[in-house]
């Protein structure tokens, strides 16, 4: 959010020009307006940074209002988690949180006006009947046979819904627009709808509900917002917000829209999210699996790294879908700079070096980051037992493999060059144990002999190692095309594998007191940050993201 982002999408431009014609006084004041029924995800990530970030950029204000016209889906669990939410991606609302159940009482004054003009009505049709009436968008709707209902009528039928005098669904009170607009919006929209329910706030006050379009508009005028932005799918009802707000002869905001964030590999509406937590396909709206603000956070992503997601992917006007490993790397890139580089060994091998004194432990130093010249250094514990990956040891290794063999030489990262000696074999023919010697002279990484090594292989002490439990993600969706495809059940490309659960990892002891704030870099595993199900005698790992984009890598494959 440097001031170099002004003026860089045609939203600020909109501004700039608001601007320099001194319209709104010179204000600038958005909001960012959720529906409480589900936990944010990275697409509500970008539309709070282009909100907030435009009341930071221009002075101006930017409000949080809870879009709770619908008292059914509705959570209180839900608001305090997106108030989080906010606040952990580094923003701060303007006042007060809001809430359009705030404004029913007025809403409801506006609704009477419109009826005194002559400008709404009460109808009794059905919601099928109402469907039919409608008509098609290449075919004018019919008038509502009570669509001529006296001013008299309409207030006494209003007021008696509102008292509860009639079942839900009976009635509606919709606008008089005009029933053969070519936009479907204006063909005489709900207003009000009967829905005998308690809402989170407002309780059992009312048993009438104003529907978004008719609360959405009328909310952002009484607040002053001065620039509404919202995402594409909205354009056609621009017509309707302008409607309203002008017959209401209140303040109008300009309503902007702009392309939602779309992603690869994974689902984003909260409907679906939803059904995955309630599946229990995933373990809570925080699995570190879910595209939500809360799970991507527990997975180990910095909000610096989404705010800079958010800022590389731009405000346009052109719907489109974003590369996961766009977001990837973008998470690569903050904890390169930050997260300290340790050693871990996930699937471990033992390997004894045959004439390192026995009960010897030495302290090696070991850099805590290359990238931060203050991050300083560390000691790790080296003796005649280690752990290897498995897979850094191979008897009959493939040409082009440049680690441990038998016969050869490897060096141990921050210690001294081992050659292999002999491999000890359970009953079965599985590789127990690897016999090597060291060379003590190779303590800086090299040999005096001038002797070159092609492999450099991370290791953990076995004495002092600690147990940890690691977690490691795929993606959520295999193929997004399909999962896109309304003929076919989106759950049915969930990923099998998405999780895989390392039990026995090796880490070394430093890590015992890693806390869920720190960020570390297993050298050459990935980044990774403690889970929340982490304790002292169980510690948890997740994997927030690999090195490379292994993932893009899998696909060539599969593709090839
Ligand atoms: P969902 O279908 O995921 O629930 P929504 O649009 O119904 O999305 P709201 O709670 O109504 O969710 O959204 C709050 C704000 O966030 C709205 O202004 C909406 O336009 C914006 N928003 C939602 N999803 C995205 C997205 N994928 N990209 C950008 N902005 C989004
Ligand atoms: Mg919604």
């Amino acid at each position: 959010m440097t001031t170099e982002s002004k003026s860089s999408d045609f939203i600020r431009q909109i501004i700039d020009r608001d601007l320099a014609n001194g319209k709104n006084g010179g204000r600038v004041h958005t909001r960012f307006p959720p529906e409480p029924n589900g936990y944010l995800h990275i697409g509500h990530a970008k539309s709070i940074c282009l909100n907030f970030g435009i009341a930071k950029d221009y002075d101006g204000k930017c409000n949080l209002r809870f879009d709770d016209t619908n008292p059914e889906t509705e959570e209180t669990e839900y608001v305090e988690g997106i108030k989080d939410d906010v606040r952990w991606l580094g923003f701060e609302w303007d006042g007060e949180v809001k809430f359009a159940s705030d404004i029913f009482d007025t809403l409801y004054g506006f609704a009477l006006k419109l009826i005194r003009e002559g400008k709404a009505y009460v109808c009794d049709l059905t919601a099928e009947e109402t469907g039919a009436y409608r008509g098609k968008w290449n075919e004018v709707g019919r008038n509502s046979p009570y669509r001529d209902r006296n001013v008299e009528e309409n207030l006494d039928l209003f007021e008696r819904m509102r008292t509860g005098e009639f079942p839900d669904g009976a009635k509606t009170l919709r606008a008089k627009i005009d029933m053969a607009s070519n936009n479907m919006n204006l063909r005489d929209p709900a207003m009000y709808r009967i829905r005998h329910a308690y809402h989170h706030r407002t309780g059992d006050k009312w048993c009438v509900y104003p529907t978004y379009d008719w609360t959405h508009g009328q909310t952002d005028s009484l607040e002053e917002i001065t620039h509404s932005i919202c995402t594409l799918e909205f354009e056609h009802h621009r017509p309707l917000y302008d409607w309203y707000i002008e017959n209401l002869g209140i303040h109008h905001p300009q309503q902007i829209e702009f392309a939602r964030l779309n992603l690869t590999s994974t689902v984003m509406s909260k409907r679906r999210l939803l059904e995955l937590v309630k599946g229990k396909y995933v373990s809570g709206w925080d699995d570190p699996r879910m595209p939500t603000i809360v799970g991507i956070r527990r997975r180990g992503y910095t909000a610096e790294a989404i705010r800079n997601f958010c800022a590389r992917i731009g405000v346009t006007k052109a719907n489109s879908t974003t590369d996961y490993a766009v977001l990837e790397q973008e998470i690569r890139e903050h904890l390169n700079k930050i997260a300290t580089r340790v050693m871990a060994v996930l699937d471990p091998i033992k390997v004894v070096i045959e004439n390192y004194p026995e009960g010897d432990i030495e302290w090696r130093d070991a850099v805590n980051n290359p990238e931060d010249p203050d991050a300083g250094t560390r000691k790790i514990p080296f003796g005649r037992e280690i752990y290897i990956e498995r897979e850094d040891f191979m008897e009959n290794p493939p040409k082009g493999y440049f680690r441990l063999v038998p016969g050869g030489e490897v060096r141990l990262r921050y210690a001294y060059f081992i050659r292999c000696n002999d491999v000890i074999k359970n009953t079965e023919g599985n590789i127990v144990e690897v016999r090597c010697t060291y060379d003590s002279e190779t303590a800086g990484g090299k040999a005096p002999d001038g002797r070159k090594v092609k492999g450099t292989i991370h290791w953990v002490s076995a004495a002092k190692a600690v147990d940890a439990e690691v977690r490691l993600y795929d993606v959520l969706i295999l193929d997004n095309e399909l999962a896109g495809n309304a003929d076919r059940d989106w759950k049915d490309e969930l990923n099998p594998n998405s999780l895989t659960v390392v039990r026995g990892a090796k880490l070394e002891p430093f890590l015992a007191e890693a806390t869920e704030k720190d960020r570390y870099q297993f050298e050459r595993l990935g980044y990774f940050c403690v889970d929340k199900d982490s304790t002292r005698d169980n510690l948890v790992f997740n994997r927030t993201v690999s090195l490379k984009d292994t993932w893009a890598k899998e696909k060539k494959k599969q593709k090839a």
